[in-house]
């Protein structure tokens, strides 16, 4: 086979990036390891930037999660026996970011690509990266058929943080920053109605937890635990028992319990490879970088990666020009960092650390305290919350 454009991951960075690029006419081939009701049967992010709601709607993706998707105008922060609301809409200059989970705009990616008749390929097992630094890299990969093997101008690493491409970069040229925190979170997902109509964080001495949803019949709570729990020793039972202790008596007291549909532990960590190119190779989301859940960021920064990648291949393809291509590591990289900054500032405010002395308490205390006696600091953390322009 031959194609343009070979996306290694069925995600949504690989699967948003071949529909763009297939609306400007550029022939691209997704290679996914896993099965399609693999893919679709992940729970995972929830909270989309209004940047990327438009990169939806660009990618003509955009009705369902128009019609089904929840536009959140705030949040709230619980902390010290209050709850104190962040007024996105107001203190972002009039944005918001829209609730619609991964899982659903996944589908919707994979419907879409359906319809234009893309071309993907599931169960791609041994995905090869092959003359990467030549002009003619080429991609090769094992199935029930047999050995494929696809030629292209550029392959796109879009396979996540424990996929091949990134791996396929020798040591001596790729420089990794990483921090691993001491906790993780177990996450349940329930039938059942939110507790409330906004996402509730909560900072309380014996953990962080998240009040979340992916629709009004949908919620998705977290509780912060330590790295050795397992999911196993969290009976449904424990779990509400303990998310209840570090809500407001007010928010518990209204929350609805059920059996979880799905319960999982995530461990926390921010990552970032650069550069995010190597020769004809561009990585793109969770493939380059990736951070804690607080504030929401990582699907976020894997669109805009996609927004750039597929800007400077429409240059590259339209006129000729490579300079967006040569300019991508260092622009996609620019604003992963400022999302890194984000993602770890909001985690350092709100999580209990083991090693937390009495000094680190009064000062996340004096934060938030802060944080809601000021309107420019309000105002900074709507402008990250709601996504830096792209
Ligand atoms: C458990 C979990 C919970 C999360 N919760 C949140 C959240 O609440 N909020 C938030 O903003 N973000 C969250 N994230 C992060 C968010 O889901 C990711 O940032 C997002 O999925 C990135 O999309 P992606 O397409 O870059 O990578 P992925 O979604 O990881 O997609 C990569 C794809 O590549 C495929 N692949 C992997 N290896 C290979 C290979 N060798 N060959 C071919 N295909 C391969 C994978 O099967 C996968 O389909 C969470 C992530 C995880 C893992």
């Amino acid at each position: 086979m031959k194609v343009q454009v070979c996306i290694i991951g069925g995600g949504p960075s690989g699967l948003l990036l071949s529909q763009l690029l297939h609306l400007q006419g550029i022939d691209t081939v997704v290679l996914e390891r896993q099965s399609r009701d693999y893919v679709l049967g992940r729970i995972r992010a929830g909270v989309l930037e209004h940047g990327f709601a438009r990169l939806m709607r660009e990618a003509q993706c955009g009705d369902r999660m128009d019609r089904e998707g929840e536009i959140h105008n705030g949040f709230e922060i619980a902390h010290d026996g209050v709850l104190d609301r962040v007024d996105l809409f107001k203190h972002s200059g009039g944005n918001s970011v829209m609730v619609y989970g991964q899982t659903e705009l996944t589908r919707d990616l994979y419907e879409a690509r359906d319809r234009l008749g893309g071309k993907i390929v599931h169960n791609a097992e041994d995905v090869t990266l092959h003359d990467l630094t030549s002009d003619a890299p080429f991609v090769t990969w094992r199935s029930g058929d047999g050995i494929g093997r696809v030629d292209c101008d550029y392959v796109i690493g879009a396979d996540g943080f424990h996929g091949v491409s990134r791996k396929s970069i020798p040591s001596a040229v790729l420089r990794e920053y990483e921090k691993v925190y001491p906790f993780g979170w177990l996450g349940v997902l329930s039938r059942t109605k939110p507790v409330s109509g906004e996402l509730i964080y909560a900072r309380h001495e014996r953990g962080f937890a998240l009040c979340s949803m992916r629709s009004h019949v949908l919620s998705r709570y977290y509780i912060q635990v330590p790295l050795s729990d397992h999911v196993e020793d969290w009976s449904d039972d424990a779990f509400w028992a303990e998310l209840k202790r570090r809500l407001p008596d007010e928010v518990a007291a209204r929350l609805i319990t059920g059996p979880s549909i799905e319960k999982s532990i995530a461990p926390l960590r921010s990552y970032v490879a650069e550069p995010m190119r190597y020769g004809r190779l561009f990585l793109a989301g969770d493939a380059a970088h990736i951070v804690p859940p607080t504030g929401a960021k990582g699907l976020n920064t894997a669109a805009s990666d996609v927004y750039y990648l597929h800007q400077a291949l429409v240059a590259r393809y339209k006129t000729g020009d490579e300079a967006a291509l040569d300019g991508y590591s260092d622009r996609a990289l620019a604003r992963v960092w400022k999302a890194q900054r984000f993602s770890w500032w909001m985690t350092t405010l709100l999580h209990r650390f083991p090693d937390h002395i009495a000094y680190d308490q009064k000062l996340q205390q004096t934060e938030l305290a802060y944080l809601f006696s000021s309107e420019t600091a309000q105002r900074l953390l709507a402008e990250n919350y709601v996504g830096l322009p792209f």
